[in-house]
């Protein structure tokens, strides 16, 4: 149980999005908060994406993030996407390292009902 080992994994598996996010809490990584306004919320990094992009109107928008980083994170959610549904014929433990923030909205998902 040491922090640099768990800093590493979370690294590896960093989606792009982390640059537009940081982590106030040391291995959440449900937590997330916005570089461009501050705020923070615990639903994972896919809904950060969300967030950001302003693609879904279940989730709140940022009024800061940059029209650039917007169509940045739209165009990498929608590339990702059709890495996904490839591994996902592929290979199921590639697909699952990929997966990260969005286990993390299922669950949330089916916690809302
Ligand atoms: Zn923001």
């Amino acid at each position: 149980m040491s922090t640099l080992d768990a800093d590493q994994t979370l690294n590896q598996n960093k989606d792009s999005a982390w640059r537009y996010f940081s982590c106030p809490i040391a291995n959440d990584k449900i937590t997330t908060k916005c570089n461009f306004c501050g705020k923070v919320s615990k639903r994972g990094i896919f809904h950060a994406k969300q967030y950001l992009a302003a693609c879904s109107k279940n989730v709140t928008h940022c009024a800061c993030v940059p029209e650039q980083v917007k169509e940045e994170i739209l165009d990498y959610m929608q590339k990702k996407k059709h890495e996904k549904e490839d591994k996902n014929l592929a290979s199921k433990d590639e697909y699952d390292s990929f997966g990260i923030g969005e286990g993390d909205d299922l669950e949330m998902l089916s916690n809302k009902k």
